[in-house]
């Protein structure tokens, strides 16, 4: 069984339709498809060909990185490479600890069990978890009250593969029960324009080089938005131009979309504006920041925070966000001069 398994149930669906629209046949099968992340690839193509070698179950992974980055990906290329079945859920669909009973003990020897978001696993199915990645073995409570007992399930050798985009949220229990810890970093130019050169030959989209580049410049890192733009722009290359994405197009495109060179788009910039209009430049915390743009606080750490510190525009202090010189810069607004005049509470 080499391709990805979804289950039409409810416990499975979750991780498709948080996805919704997003195109499976653009994702890669093996590591050498895989592109980028040089350094977990090397290492897991090490302990792949070990367990393989030695007819063994992978031992089990966790995988953490922004959203986007290619950590489900990832999970259906182990188990590609592994030659096992993968079933893929996420933490809050596992509400009670026989949601989880039922999918371990579905599985077959040496199958990936694929968690997403694993920080959100209720505490009570995380604790049932524990024995059966140690163990493989499930212990359940069968009725209540008096008569209640505990009775020991045998599990198959599985593996589990965690994802999430907040190491930290784990609990230790639980990150220590993980053999393999590899953290995704955010991709260069030159890898979102391989993956995007990737999936206009499988979307048969026409693009020249520098088309391909002008997206991956603007794509923040991270392939899922390389791929989203690449459709977008091809909407504008069919209806405004004769349907090759060049850099001309891809940029008329992506400025029609409001992002602009470097990737950042309107929410991006709001925030960036805010902090340096209404906090002077800051440092102003999380969650008042969250208040006055109207975005969640865990989405503004997840989605628009690791590009904007990546590009320097943004600074994590103990007290809070702060705008750098380059934000100002790039927003045309004048730097203060006198840095001490900036807030500090
Ligand atoms: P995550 O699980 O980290 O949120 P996904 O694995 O869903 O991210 O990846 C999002 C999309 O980006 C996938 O559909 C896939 O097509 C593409 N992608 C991710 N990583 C890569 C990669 N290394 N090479 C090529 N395409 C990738």
């Amino acid at each position: 069984m080499n391709d990805f398994e979804f289950d039409d149930s409810r416990l499975l669906s979750t991780t498709l339709g948080e996805n919704e629209g997003e195109d499976l046949s653009l994702r890669p099968k093996t590591l050498d498809e895989y592109v980028g992340q040089e350094k977990v690839k090397e290492n897991m193509r090490i302990f792949i060909e070990a367990a393989k070698k030695r007819g063994e179950t992978l031992d089990h992974v966790l995988l953490y990185g922004p959203p986007g980055l290619g950590k489900t990906t990832l999970a259906g290329v182990i188990a590609n490479e592994m030659n096992v079945s993968i079933r893929i859920t996420s933490g809050p669909a596992i509400e009670k600890q026989g949601d989880l009973a039922a999918l371990l003990t579905n599985l077959q020897d040496g199958d990936i069990l694929f968690i997403d978001e694993i920080h959100r696993l209720p505490k009570q199915v995380e604790e049932v978890l524990y024995p059966a990645m140690e163990d493989y073995s499930l212990d359940i409570i069968i009725g209540k009250g008096p008569s209640a007992r505990s009775i020991r399930l045998d599990l198959p050798k599985f593996t589990l593969i965690g994802a999430t985009t907040r190491a930290g949220q784990l609990t230790a229990p639980l990150r220590d029960r993980f053999g393999v810890n590899a953290r995704l970093e955010l991709y260069t130019n030159d890898e979102l324009e391989q993956i995007a050169l990737r999936s206009a030959g499988i979307l048969n989209i026409k693009i020249e080089e520098e088309g391909a580049a002008e997206i991956a410049k603007r794509s923040r890192g991270t392939p899922r938005i390389v791929n989203r733009l690449l459709k977008r722009v091809r909407d504008f290359a069919d209806v405004c131009a004769d349907g090759i994405i060049d850099k001309k197009v891809a940029d008329m495109a992506l400025r029609r979309m409001e992002i602009d060179e470097l990737g950042l788009d309107s929410i991006d910039r709001r925030m960036l504006r805010s902090i340096i209009t209404n906090f002077r430049g800051g440092p102003v915390g999380l969650e008042t920041l969250s208040a006055t743009v109207g975005e969640e606080a865990v989405t503004i750490e997840d989605v628009y925070e690791p590009y904007l510190l990546q590009i320097g525009f943004l600074e994590r202090t103990p007290r809070g966000r702060a705008a750098t010189h380059l934000a100002y810069k790039h927003l045309g607004i004048p730097f203060p001069e006198n840095t001490s005049d900036q807030l500090s509470f």
